[in-house]
């Protein structure tokens, strides 16, 4: 442990869009931020090319360099933007302590999360070879359907967030083919029914992938295999959509902060306050409905405003 414990009066944890913003906000409100980067810097848009939805880049941008300018904005008015993954909090005083990297201990009159969450994938070799090199590998079809357009794509996953990509993708692509591995969907029934109806969409149950074929630069194609016939037929693709469900990276606030089910923290509707005063949220740690990178940009605004407000309330009642 270090001896010398660094006081902050506004650390942030994580650096996507929604931490970035928040370090904007908290900087030009003179709160002095801290922000640790965490284990992926940029967050999950550093793992997309081109990002063509947000609004003010009319030409589109890459993941990588969007952050790379949010980082150059925090910076420019005097964001403190550091390298280091925190480990260990204690939310239980009035004080909010945070340790980075098991040994640094900081102690923080407001606190932001912005951990974002990541997106599961199923982990085959192939997979993951074809999402490095952005050669076809997507878990995001709002993100990324829109370079598909008239080809043919497979999603794989059977609950409301596959079918709602599905569907999504149908409008754009010439044909999506959705493998459930079951022979049913986890899906609401309405959710279901939506894709069931969809003329260019084709459900393939019981059905696995075995591998994600490419040429060695772009996908081609899935091999899949049908789980009671252990048949393998290959599907000729471009695209390759996975939607198996996303982790919250919350683990570390969970003796603290109320979380749902499956980890999102949970906030107070329209602000950005969690459970404990002084903690906010932002991004997608708190959101497993919109997930796009202007509603965390949006949020992480608003918990540098709330994070503001309360230590301006602070102040106001401690000269009171
Ligand atoms: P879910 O956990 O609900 O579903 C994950 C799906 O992926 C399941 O069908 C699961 O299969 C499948 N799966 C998991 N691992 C694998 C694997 N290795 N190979 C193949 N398939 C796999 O996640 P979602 O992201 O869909 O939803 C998360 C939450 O968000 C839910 O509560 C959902 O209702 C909600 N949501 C709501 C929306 C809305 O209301 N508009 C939109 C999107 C999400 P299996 O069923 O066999 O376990």
């Amino acid at each position: 442990m270090s001896d010398t414990i660094e006081k902050v009066k506004c650390l942030i944890i994580g650096s996507g869009p929604a931490g970035y913003t928040a370090a904007i906000y908290a900087a030009r409100a003179n709160m002095a931020p801290v922000l640790y980067q965490g284990m992926q810097p940029g967050g999950q848009l550093t793992t997309t090319n081109d990002v063509e939805n947000f609004p003010g880049y009319p030409d589109g941008i890459t993941g990588p360099e969007m952050m790379i300018q949010l980082q150059e904005q925090a910076k420019r008015f005097g964001s403190d933007i550091r390298d280091g993954w925190v480990t260990k909090v204690d939310f239980s005083g009035d004080i909010h302590k945070v340790w980075v990297n098991e040994t640094q201990e900081i102690h923080c009159e407001t606190v932001i999360i912005s951990t974002g969450a990541s997106a599961k994938y199923l982990g085959l070799p192939s997979e993951q070879k074809y999402l490095q090199l952005g050669g076809g590998v997507s878990a995001c079809a709002v993100c990324d359907g829109f370079f598909y357009r008239n080809q043919e794509v497979v999603i794989v996953g059977a609950g409301d967030s596959a079918c709602e990509e599905a569907h999504y993708l149908s409008k754009l692509c010439k044909k999506v083919t959705m493998l459930v591995r079951r022979d049913e969907f986890r899906a609401s029934k309405i959710m279901e029914n939506r894709v069931k109806k969809t003329e260019n969409i084709e459900i393939l149950f019981n059905t696995e992938t075995e591998e994600v074929v490419g040429d060695g630069q772009v996908v081609t194609g899935v091999k899949v295999k049908n789980n009671k016939t252990n048949e393998i037929t290959e599907i000729p693709a471009t695209g390759f959509f996975v939607a198996i469900g996303h982790k919250p990276n919350t683990d570390v606030f969970k003796d603290f902060l109320e979380l749902d089910e499956t980890g999102y923290i949970i906030n107070q509707p329209g602000t950005s306050k969690t459970n404990i005063e002084g903690v906010f949220v932002s991004g997608d740690a708190a959101d497993h409905v919109y997930r796009q990178a202007i509603t965390a940009a949006g949020t992480g605004c608003m918990a540098a405003l709330d994070a503001e407000r309360y230590l301006a309330a602070k102040e106001v009642e401690v000269e009171g």
